[in-house]
């Protein structure tokens, strides 16, 4: 397979995007066309941080994935006009996402600042889907139930012992068991299951339930959704001001959050210098159904690292199973291998055997917006009024809450909360960008971790 160099939005724009179907039950077809006169009366919008210029927006997010989607659905909150343009809002990388909210299990040597938003996000996680689900009207499928990191053989098991270790030093809650008391646990896992890692904390969400959640959230707030592609930002005297769609429409507005996903790094109109790091890194997914009779087939998470590669099994309330994922840097090919169901069905089946009874329902493959450090671009650029909320890479399900929290403070306020600022943009453009890591490079980041870790 050829890595594919094209964004398949350059290709798609001009089409009939923004008539495509849309795969979220609830999403509002609000036209390419819509104007701020358009723009329905929110019960929550009740002052207005900034004013909108030429009549257009308080904010415009461009980019209507989850990370789009809450932070126009927190803006909203705030008081501000937004509109979200994406020719279809909650697509994007939740529909393929797993939605394991591993702040422990996902831990690698290096990411501890990433660690610390990451774990200050999952705490938010039970009100976060509390306040969604009322404000929707929608369930998420949230599940407190858990993870557990397997090993296979004796490599596998140092690997996750020296994880434990450091898991441990960072103050983090995780348990060992031997391969006898992970089976008591889960008695699908494989009999050769050496050892592994209980973590109680990371839990998980249906992420296509929590986009259609955050659709309906936005709508009822107020947030206008112009389902249309945008063709480039609109820079006018210096400053962002909105932006420019297929059809000629210009909407402007106040501030621009650019949340395009993996397209964030290609977007036209950005200036070079302001335009973030950001690539797509392939991930391949296969969904199952368990049968009533078999249920309850795995309780938890089960992952392991089998020969190198990550896999795991996320087992849904309603008897979906989830098996990813692999990590592929293709450019922008979204392509469903042979390879890549084999690798994960091998390997998923050395942790579960039953696995080869459950009927296949599913293989997808999406994008992860990958950056250097792994952790996302949050807050203001250098160019005044355009703002960043992108580069989640793997955990961006789990930062969904605190994404929406940082972003609604920066827009209505100016400023990021602290523990968003080791996130901001210009720790690629500044003085320390070479470092390419958040820890390292961001300013005042030098404090290990924070709002995550016990003291
Ligand atoms: C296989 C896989 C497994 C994953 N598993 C997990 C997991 O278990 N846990 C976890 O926390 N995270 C996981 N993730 C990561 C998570 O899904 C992503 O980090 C997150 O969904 C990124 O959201 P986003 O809104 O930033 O980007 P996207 O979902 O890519 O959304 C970007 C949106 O921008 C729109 N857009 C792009 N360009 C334009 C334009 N010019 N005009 C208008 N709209 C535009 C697109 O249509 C799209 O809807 C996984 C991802 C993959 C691929």
């Amino acid at each position: 397979m050829q890595p594919s160099e094209t964004p398949p939005a350059q290709d798609a724009r001009g089409t009939a995007c923004a008539a495509d179907t849309g795969a979220v039950p609830g999403a509002a077809d609000s036209g390419a066309a819509a104007s701020a006169a358009d723009v329905p009366a929110s019960p929550a919008r009740q002052a207005s941080a900034f004013a909108s210029g030429d009549g257009g927006y308080d904010v415009l997010v461009a980019g209507g994935g989850i990370i789009g989607l809450v932070t126009a659905w927190r803006a909203a909150q705030r008081g501000l006009r937004v509109a979200v343009v994406d020719p279809e809002p909650g697509g994007g990388a939740a529909q393929v996402a797993a939605g394991m909210l591993a702040a422990v299990t996902e831990l690698h040597y290096g990411e501890e600042t990433l660690l610390g938003l990451n774990l200050a996000s999952a705490r938010r996680y039970p009100e976060f889907v509390a306040e969604l689900e009322e404000a929707s009207g929608r369930d998420t499928g949230y599940r407190a139930s858990g993870t557990l990191a397997v090993a296979l053989d004796s490599d596998d098991r140092a690997h996750l012992r020296e994880l434990h270790a450091f898991q441990q030093k960072c103050g983090l809650s995780s348990e060992w068991l031997g391969g006898r008391d992970c089976r008591r646990l889960e008695p699908m896992l494989a009999p050769g299951v050496r050892g592994g890692l209980r973590v109680d904390g990371d839990h998980q969400i249906d992420p296509r339930r929590l986009a259609a959640a955050l659709v309906s959230a936005c709508e009822r707030a107020g947030v206008v959704l112009h389902r249309a592609w945008v063709e480039r930002l609109v820079v006018r005297g210096g400053r962002a001001a909105g932006a420019a769609l297929a059809d000629g429409t210009v909407l402007g507005a106040e501030q621009t959050v650019l949340a395009a996903g993996s397209l964030s790094g290609r977007f036209a109109g950005v200036p070079q210098d302001v335009l973030p790091p950001v690539r797509p890194v392939k991930g391949q997914v296969l969904r199952l159904a368990v049968p009533r009779a078999y249920a309850p087939f795995l309780s938890r998470t089960i992952r392991a690292v089998v020969r190198g590669g990550d896999v795991y099994l996320v087992p849904r309330e309603n008897g979906e199973l989830v098996i990813g994922a692999t990590s592929e840097e293709l450019g922008w090919d979204t392509t469903v291998t042979a390879g890549g169901v084999y690798e994960l069905l091998r390997d998923a089946h050395e942790l579960v055997p039953g696995i080869t009874e459950l009927p296949l329902t599913e293989t997808r493959a999406g994008l992860r917006p990958g950056s250097p450090d792994n952790a996302p671009l949050l807050g203001p650029t250098a160019l005044p009024g355009l703002h960043l909320a992108t580069g989640h890479f793997r955990n961006g399900v789990l930062l969904t809450p605190i994404t929406g929290d940082a972003m609604a403070d920066a827009l209505a306020t100016g400023e990021l909360p602290d523990v968003a600022k080791p996130f901001r943009p210009d720790r690629f453009t500044g003085a320390g960008a070479s470092t390419a890591s958040a820890r390292d490079a961001a300013p005042g980041s030098a404090r290990p971790l924070r709002e995550g870790l016990p003291a």
